[in-house]
């Protein structure tokens, strides 16, 4: 009788994850406590994997060697509880794929920039003329590559729920771009505990593989001092140090390589603002190492176009800058969008909060934001918090009226910015969803106002 695998979540890597464990001949079972995307519910039925939706069976762990769980589904559930419980495997999907492929992985995690650092790490590898997939959180999951296996190097973005449920998962070369407070409603609260489970992304990591990451990041810092086992570190950061590879120069950025020093001039960079320096050096000081050449870093940096909801410019209303910046669910976040404007910004955040301190940024807003537009279910913390430092407050629960709002309060040399510091949920589908509102909102008032 062959394995009895349990995959618990349908959507991209539980389906991925599914069709690989059947193209191996595994007795496959996917499991979702609520509807599954007809898309993936088309794909199981076709390849005849049996499934089920809207709840959890009760006999559904019976004769389960291995569970395989989704990103999103946290560990202090009943069901989880119930494999943890039977001494029953558990492991995540990018786990899985790792076990069918020997193609060397970059991997990139941290609590902010991992899908632009993801992004332009493909980007430089596929321009420079290497076969490479992407995979973790963008793209198509990595399971699902790992059936054909066709690419020569796999580019994963990884969250912290994901490196929860690693065991052999190694990169060749890891990105562990900062660690910042984010998402500690998952953590009972505890940052140490979200640290630690970043750092599992170096957990099978030896002398051979490459960890980049940022040195004036304390709290990475400190962790990255503490890793027992020997890894080729790759320190990268604002300023030089006797250790850095890679850090910002008064040209552009400054590269080591084999012992020689390259620099990248800022009039090749497609990405504005001091966080996306970081996210540069890393992506930069990755295909390096996997062997891209200068030149081909040269050529083709210039060209990377990031994915929409991050600083995503949208239009000029009678000289008035409106930005996207809805992928910013963190204060950290928020922090390098509100400083990569010299202008008067008119910010508007909130929505969901996830144990946000706004101590970090209440100089900065003081310095750089006129007015604010709270646009929460629930604004009352915010409102609290800024009340004192910030001249011009408003609420709603409506992107139109916040668009409008902002305007209102915007003169021409302005900047519009919607960087929330919050998750989404409360009032709209998800962060994307909110973007796509805003935008919307951003040009039926420009058709009226442009006239
Ligand atoms: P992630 O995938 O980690 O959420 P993204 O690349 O999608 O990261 O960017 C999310 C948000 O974080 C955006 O608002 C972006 O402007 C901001 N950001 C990007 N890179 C960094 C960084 N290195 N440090 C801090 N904030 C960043």
């Amino acid at each position: 009788m062959s394995k009895r695998i349990i995959i618990l979540g349908a959507g991209e890597s539980g389906t991925g994850a599914a069709l690989l464990a059947k193209s191996k001949g595994y007795d496959v079972f996917v499991s979702d406590a609520a509807a599954i995307n007809p898309k993936y519910k088309n794909e199981l039925i076709e390849h005849k994997i049996e499934f089920e939706e809207f709840s959890h069976s009760v006999d559904l762990l019976k004769g389960a060697e291995l569970v395989i769980k989704s990103p999103g589904i946290p560990f202090d559930i009943l069901i989880i509880e119930k494999v943890i419980e039977a001494g029953i495997e558990l492991i995540d999907e990018l786990e899985f794929a790792y076990r069918y492929t020997d193609k060397p992985i970059i991997a990139i995690t941290g609590s902010n920039g991992k899908t632009t650092t993801t992004l332009l790490v493909h980007h430089l590898l596929t321009s420079s003329g290497v076969k490479a997939g992407l995979a973790g959180n963008v793209g198509h999951s990595l399971a699902r590559q790992v059936i054909e296996d066709s690419a020569e190097v796999y580019v994963v973005e990884m969250s912290s729920f994901q490196l929860d449920a690693i065991s052999s998962f190694k990169p060749s070369i890891a990105i562990l771009l900062n660690i910042t407070p984010d998402h500690l409603d998952r953590y009972n609260y505890d940052f140490d505990k979200y640290a630690n489970s970043k750092m599992r992304i170096t957990k099978n990591m030896q002398e051979q593989d490459c960890l980049i990451h940022f040195e004036e990041d304390e709290v990475l810092h400190k962790k990255v001092i503490q890793l027992t086992q020997k890894i080729n570190l790759a320190p990268i950061g604002f300023k030089k140090s006797s250790k850095t590879v890679g850090f910002k120069s008064a040209e552009g950025l400054s590269i080591q390589f084999e012992g020689k020093q390259f620099e990248v001039p800022a009039n090749l960079f497609p990405l504005k603002g001091e966080h996306n320096i970081l996210n540069m050096l890393a992506a930069i000081t990755a295909v390096m190492q996997y062997g891209v050449s200068i030149e081909q870093v040269l050529a083709h940096l210039p060209t990377f176009k990031n994915a929409p909801n991050r600083m995503e410019f949208i239009t000029h209303i009678k000289g008035v800058e409106f930005v996207n910046d809805t992928k910013a669910t963190n204060v950290e976040a928020v922090y390098y969008a509100l400083g990569s404007y010299s202008n008067d910004i008119v910010w508007i955040a909130g929505g969901q909060d996830k144990g946000n301190d706004y101590s970090q940024i209440k100089e900065l807003v003081a310095e750089k934001v006129k007015a604010m537009v709270c646009l929460g279910a629930d604004n009352k913390k915010l409102i609290d918090f800024f009340e004192p430092i910030v001249a011009n407050i408003s609420e709603t629960q409506d992107v139109k009226e916040a668009a409008r709002m902002a305007y209102e309060y915007a003169n021409s040399t302005d900047v519009v910015l919607l960087s929330p510091a919050c998750a989404s949920f409360d009032l709209f589908e998800n962060y994307a969803r909110r973007g796509e509102l805003f935008k919307e909102a951003v040009f039926e008032l420009k058709s009226e106002k442009d006239g």
